[in-house]
Formats: structure tokens, C-alpha cells, sequence
């Protein structure tokens, strides 16, 4: 059985958790969300001596893919995801930035490819199956790992809390859908990382997150 390691990179002023999770065997890895500070995600990446082969992105906010066009361009490797539905989001990362009064370099970002519901990307031997989860942003995708029980829900949910809806394109009942109809009926043992704050399981989560109960 293939097994997964995780480590978390905090990016921007958002806190974001950009996520370098790799295959401990064969140490090849992806980089999930680098939403800023590439200097720190490069140096985290030589510490660990992973090999990195794809950027993937959850979904198209700032503080989330804000730095994958320089990453992407620093390790000559591609971006892949979110869904497609993200597209008017990533091409206006230079707005976002206005918006939320970001000074560090932001660049508008074309992933190399889309993901959709029911696709699979893999990490070294791990495969992750995509789930398109919109509600916080239309095209964000969740990617589980069977084998090890676990998912990443970028900013889906939180321990305790769920994504926000107000952004563009956001949608309070879709959210509670997705949460509710695609990722806790995997089950309740599966421990998932998010975008921001500290990981959780679907069943504390089902059980004691004020927004689901
Ligand atoms: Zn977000
Ligand atoms: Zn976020």
C-alpha cells in the first residue's frame, strides 16, 4: 500500500495552508494551493528532497493560486485543476488582488488542465479521486485518497466551520449539498486537510460542526 506524507507551508496574509504531499516511498510529490510566498514553498520542497511534478489547485481564490504561475514557471512543471467553472476567477487573480488590497505579486493563472467529478490524479502509487464541490467558489474540487483515508476539502470545511458563500459565485445551499451529499458520506473515519486552520475527520466534523448538525 502506498503511503502519503503531508506538510503544510502557511501562505499569504490569509493563513492559507498550501499543502506538499508526497508518496514516501518514491518522494514524488505535488504542491496544492501555493497561493503566495514561493520563495518559502521552493525552500520547503528542497528541506523535504521531494520531487515535485504538478501544482494542484482547489480552487481559484487568491490566497490559493495566487503564486502558481511563479511556481509553476520556477519548476518548469504543470498546474492542474480546478474544475472549469473557476476560470473567470483564476483569469482575474490581478482583480482579487485589488480587491483584498494584496501587495506581494499576484499573477492571473491558465492551469495546463481542468479537473471534473469522477477523474482521478495521482501522487506517486496514491490516487485521488475528484470530487467537484461547488458552494465556495463554482468550480472548487475535493481530492480523496481511499487507501489512506483521507481528503484535502480546501476551503469546502473547516474544523468547526465551513467556506464562506459570499464571494462571487458562491452559493450557501450548494455548499451545505456538497458537504452534506458528496464528502461525509465517505465516512466518518477519513481525516481531511483544509485551507485554513487545523485538520479533522468527516464524522467530527458530522457530529459537532454547528453548521452541519
Ligand atoms: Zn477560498
Ligand atoms: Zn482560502
Amino acid at each position: 500500500m502506498a503511503e502519503l506524507q503531508v506538510a503544510i507551508v502557511p501562505v499569504t496574509d490569509f493563513q492559507q495552508n498550501c499543502a506538499i504531499i508526497w508518496d514516501t516511498d518514491t518522494r514524488q510529490a505535488a504542491v496544492f494551493d501555493p497561493g503566495g510566498n514561493v520563495d518559502r514553498i521552493a525552500s520547503k520542497i528542497r528541506q523535504l528532497k521531494v520531487t515535485v511534478e504538478k501544482i494542484i489547485l482547489t480552487h481559484g481564490h487568491i490566497d490559493h493560486a495566487g503564486g502558481a504561475m511563479d511556481l509553476k514557471d520556477a519548476l518548469d512543471i504543470p498546474i492542474i485543476g480546478p474544475h472549469k467553472d473557476d476560470e473567470l476567477l483564476l483569469l482575474g487573480l490581478e482583480d482579487q488582488a485589488q480587491m483584498f488590497n494584496v501587495q506581494s505579486p499576484v499573477r492571473n493563472c491558465i492551469p495546463d488542465e481542468w479537473l471534473d467529478e469522477g477523474e482521478t490524479i495521482s501522487i506517486g502509487g496514491n490516487e485521488f479521486a475528484i470530487f467537484h464541490c461547488p458552494g465556495h467558489a463554482p468550480g472548487h474540487v475535493v481530492f480523496y485518497n481511499e487507501e489512506n483515508s483521507f481528503a484535502h476539502v480546501g476551503d469546502c470545511l473547516f474544523k468547526g466551520g465551513i467556506g464562506r458563500t459570499d464571494l462571487p459565485g458562491g452559493n450557501h445551499d450548494a455548499l451545505i449539498s456538497s458537504i452534506k451529499n458528496k464528502l461525509l458520506p465517505l465516512g466518518d473515519d477519513i481525516m481531511f486537510i483544509c485551507g485554513h486552520g487545523p485538520d479533522s475527520t468527516f464524522g467530527e466534523e458530522r457530529q459537532n460542526n454547528p453548521f452541519l448538525v
